[in-house]
């Protein structure tokens, strides 16, 4: 008989993931599935890029590597903060990850002792509670509200800090609600944070690039000068690339912290994969690099428009407009209560469940971002998918 360990008891599945898969598995068994569950792009990596890790096999660079990677990527990403962030850090401040959640998931074990509170935002993504928890971590909680674009005033931030709380989480723009603090918005809670010199904070900027209607994007390291040494700022090529598969994350942060994850990483994966590493140098030195996300950036701002229009049209569904990422986030407990079949719709899950299983829309439900009222569609996918699924998916509300 084989007994777990606890810690797995601790924590639950990646349900972004699990819809995904099983949204898979559907179309492999030939059913016609609407896929909104994973938050991929649907783009492929750009050739110039794949071309990169052709010459990088070619060239023998298959061996071990330095633990946070090759001295050219480390110099590659330092520049890119540098030039593109206005965030000073030094080859010596930055580490790399096999993608951006395992960045996350070495920072949270590298800083957080038993009982440390992280305050995260919700909606939040679905692996940060989870990741908490793993390194023995409490979560906190601060409630968005709809009303408010879900975005968190000063005065919540404020409130929510106890002399226990040591990291505070920030994802703008986010997963799964596509909402984007202003510059504005987000020195407000600067201002907070100062002072509060202990608190760590992790900015997690993987979306960007991925910004609309003309939003400007600022790393919250760059807001007030004693931000610089309190940050840590996460970041990865999956979004910004369409290189999902490939799991090339990096972190900026203060030395000793950075430290800590590359000694943590040396005994865990040791490096990110050594053939990856030099073709995401080129993603980010390329000029081509900038093109293609210029025109992936504009294709979503489009999908995104089209999808949130379409949402709101919806009777008594409502739907905040995504400012970034690739996430639309409806209100749908206008339908809870009423049912498919013999399946009571009681929540996101139920709801999502009834969605897939009847009119094949894969959705990812917000439970486990802390909303069980909400469901998050990717509108990382064709303008004809996006009109498919959103067709069936007024006809299942027609038919509650
Ligand atoms: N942070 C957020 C907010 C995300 O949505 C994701 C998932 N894409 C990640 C981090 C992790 O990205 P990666 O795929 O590089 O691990
Ligand atoms: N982050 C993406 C999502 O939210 C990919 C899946 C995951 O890692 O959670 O869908």
């Amino acid at each position: 008989m084989i007994h777990l360990a606890n810690r797995i008891q601790l924590v639950s599945e990646s349900i972004t993931l699990a819809v995904s898969a099983k949204a898979n598995a559907m179309k492999k068994a030939g059913i016609d599935v609407v896929g909104f569950g994973a938050g991929e792009p649907d783009f492929d990596t750009p050739a110039f890029i794949k071309d990169a890790a052709k010459l990088a096999l070619d060239k023998g660079q298959t061996k071990y590597t330095p633990t946070p990677c090759l001295p050219d990527l480390k110099a590659a990403i330092a520049k890119k903060f540098n030039d593109e962030n206005n965030l000073p850090y030094k080859p010596e401040n930055i580490t790399t990850g096999a993608g951006g959640k395992h960045c996350l998931y070495m920072a949270f074990m590298a800083v957080l002792n038993p009982g440390d509170e992280v305050i995260l935002l919700s909606p939040y993504w679905v692996s940060y509670p989870e990741q908490v928890k793993l390194a023995g971590g409490v979560n906190k909680i601060v409630q968005g509200e709809q009303r408010n674009g879900f975005k968190i005033t000063p005065q919540q931030l404020a409130d929510a800090i106890t002399p226990k709380t040591k990291v505070l989480v920030l994802n703008s723009p986010s997963n799964p609600a596509g909402h984007a603090y202003t510059p504005a918005e987000l020195k407000a809670l600067a201002d907070v944070v100062v002072k509060h010199p202990n608190l760590i904070v992790f900015s997690d900027e993987i979306y960007e690039k991925l910004v609309y209607d003309g939003l400007q994007f600022v790393s919250f390291a760059t807001l007030h000068p004693q931000l610089f040494d309190q940050t840590l700022t996460f970041n990865c090529h999956s979004k910004t690339f369409a290189m999902t598969g490939w799991r090339v994350g990096y972190v900026g942060g203060p030395k000793p912290v950075i430290d800590a994850i590359n000694k943590l990483q040396s005994q865990m994966t040791s490096h990110i994969t050594s053939f990856t590493q030099m073709p995401a140098v080129v993603a980010l030195t390329d000029p081509r690099g900038k093109e293609s996300v210029d025109a992936m950036r504009a294709e979503f701002e489009k999908r995104g428009r089209h999808m949130h229009q379409r949402l709101a049209d919806l009777p008594n569904v409502t739907c905040v407009k995504p400012q970034g990422a690739f996430y639309c986030f409806p209100n749908v407990s206008a339908y809870f209560g009423r049912t498919v079949g013999t399946t009571q719709i009681t929540d996101a899950v139920s709801f999502s469940a009834a969605l897939l299983e009847s009119h094949h829309v894969a959705v990812v439900p917000g439970n486990d971002s802390g909303f069980d009222t909400h469901v998050r569609l990717s509108f990382a996918t064709s303008m004809q998918q996006i009109d498919k699924g959103l067709d069936r998916l007024a006809d299942f509300l027609k038919k509650l």
